[in-house]
């Protein structure tokens, strides 16, 4: 049975229109455990705040799907009828139709319990958009007993109708850093009393794109950017310091953290030419998210056979939190085109509902397939 395309759009709605911050997904968490309970759906009890677990089939095998829940700080202008109605909040990741998908895939997956292979664990996850989500609900325990795990994002730059992943690396390392520079305070009008921690912070800054193009491998993906700088208030006092930020992406853990130790040499080494001093602050976001060889092949496999256009996709310089749970088992994260002309993040997003039913059918269809693969035990190659 495939999932009824209509509930699934009325449910996608409804959570468009209750939109709610990362960690603060509340109203949305009593949705999903209402509507799960409705369809006589088990909730599994782990130690959450916010977001659901649910899980259907019995036995040893267990496999896991995830959605994420959470919204954005973004005033919606897409103009739909089903608008949210928090302003300054808005679905515009598409978490809502990501919600919807698993809802669906979960109604499916009920409906053959009695033939399931196994138990399918459905993740409903926060707080994806600060990066936390993940960590905290593998800290709660989801992934016990949990042999392979799969997820999606919708892909706005993808028509409806086409699949895309990749083995290996896919989404990036999306780490933030601010650097400090302490100078020293004097009139505008006599510089030399004092420390110019302006004139430092701008070397400093464009020192950081020639580290980018000119210290790593032009094959390394490797993006600096500063996005904020902060320093001074007024027109005739030199500030005693300046602070600056941005972020980095890379695909490599080895270039990230070689990346890291080459930005903290060159900030404080400028520093310290200048008479300054300066320290950088990393913050560490999502890992690179690395994908299963053999279950990107298997969930293409799967997706081709339901229907999709299967392409491989390219690398994202995007974060992930669910590179997290592919650090602890195997699985693979996918796109599903989307088809909005305006893109994630943006206050006009407007994804296509005709992705959701499809992507339902293709996630039970993938959970219940996963199950009997992981019941063979083959140790041939997953899928010819
Ligand atoms: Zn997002
Ligand atoms: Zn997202």
């Amino acid at each position: 049975m495939k999932p009824n395309e209509s509930q699934l759009i009325a449910w996608r709605r409804e959570l468009h229109t209750w939109p709610e911050l990362s960690g603060k997904e509340f109203a949305t968490t009593a949705r999903l455990r209402e509507w799960l309970q409705s369809a006589g759906i088990r909730l599994l009890d782990f130690p959450l705040e916010s977001g659901v677990v649910a899980e259907i089939g019995s036995g040893e095998t267990r496999v896991a799907l995830r959605a994420d829940i959470d919204a954005l700080p973004i005033h919606e202008a897409s103009g739909v009828s089903f608008h949210s109605r928090h302003p300054g909040v808005m679905h515009a990741c598409g978490h809502d139709l990501h919600s919807a998908v698993m809802l669906g895939a979960a109604l499916e997956l009920k409906a053959q319990e009695a033939q399931l292979k196994g138990c399918v664990r459905i993740l409903f996850q926060p707080a994806e958009e600060i990066g936390r989500g993940a960590k905290q609900f593998i800290k709660a325990g989801v992934l016990e007993d949990v042999q392979a795990i799969f997820g999606m994002h919708n892909e706005p730059g993808l028509p409806t109708g086409t699949f895309a992943t990749r083995g290996g690396a896919f989404y990036a390392n999306a780490d933030k850093f601010i650097i400090h520079v302490n100078g020293k305070g004097a009139h505008a009008a006599h510089p030399e009393q004092g420390v110019d921690a302006i004139v430092v912070a701008s070397q400093i800054i464009q020192a950081l794109q020639t580290l980018t193009s000119r210290s790593f491998n032009a094959l390394d993906s490797v993006v600096l950017s500063i996005t904020r700088i902060d320093g001074g208030k007024t027109w005739n006092v030199l500030p005693s310091g300046v602070e600056f930020g941005g972020t980095a992406r890379t695909h490599d853990l080895q270039v990230r953290a070689e990346l890291e130790q080459r930005l903290r040499q060159l900030v404080e080494s400028i520093a310290l030419a200048h008479g300054a001093d300066a320290t950088l602050r990393w913050h560490p976001g999502p890992p690179v998210l690395i994908n299963d060889p053999d279950w990107a092949r298997f969930s293409s496999e799967i997706a081709a056979q339901v229907g999709y256009h299967v392409q491989t996709a390219d690398l994202h310089l995007l974060g992930e939190d669910f590179a997290y749970y592919l650090q602890k088992i195997p699985g693979v994260f996918v796109s599903i085109g989307s088809a909005s002309d305006f893109g994630l993040h943006h206050a006009a997003f407007t994804p296509d509902e005709a992705s959701i039913a499809p992507a339902a059918h293709y996630f039970a269809q993938l959970a219940q397939q996963a199950l009997q693969h992981l019941n063979a035990r083959c140790c041939e190659p997953l899928l010819n």
